[in-house]
């Protein structure tokens, strides 16, 4: 079988941030790493699966809301994945991070009851939100550079999809 293109990244070079990961379709396709792979350090299960309902929530009712196509997990409990269509990596990131404070102010996990989800008892709103925080103060240490340089990427994939 063939390699799939997330396998062929060196994970050991992969640092935690925000990453154009590619297009396909014009889709894009965001890695938003939250750990360093590899690392000893991974998010819980119990705060991915609260995450991936958090920010799925906040995105899905964010301004982008009709861009965004998906939010699911990694895994590997690193980080997850964000798959936008017709926004630029500055979009993504603006929403992104407006998803992130949504999340941190919400008192409870959302479709966290039992007929709404597959494993309702596997939640932890701290936690989850500690993974947030975390995230969200990684986010504001990056630079305008970094992320008009991943818009770049996105553009020149977008050309020779
Ligand atoms: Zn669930």
């Amino acid at each position: 079988m063939d390699k799939i293109p997330s396998f062929q990244k060196n994970h050991d070079v992969l640092q935690p941030g925000f990453h154009f990961s590619g297009v396909q379709k014009g889709v894009d396709t965001f890695d938003l790493r939250f750990k360093k792979p590899n690392a000893g350090d991974f998010i819980s299960p119990k705060a991915l699966h609260s995450v991936e309902h958090m920010l799925a929530t906040a995105l899905r009712n964010g301004k982008c809301k009709d861009s965004v196509l998906y939010f699911g997990p990694m895994g590997c409990r690193t980080g997850f994945y964000l798959l936008t269509v017709g926004l630029s990596c500055e979009e993504v990131f603006s929403a992104l991070k407006t998803a992130l404070v949504a999340a941190l102010a919400m008192d409870e996990v959302p479709g966290s009851a039992r007929v709404e989800c597959g494993n309702y008892l596997e939640h932890d709103l701290a936690d989850a939100k500690r993974e947030c925080t975390a995230y969200l103060t990684l986010l504001a240490s990056l630079s305008e550079e970094e992320i008009s340089a991943e818009e770049k990427k996105r553009r020149e994939a977008h050309a020779h999809g």
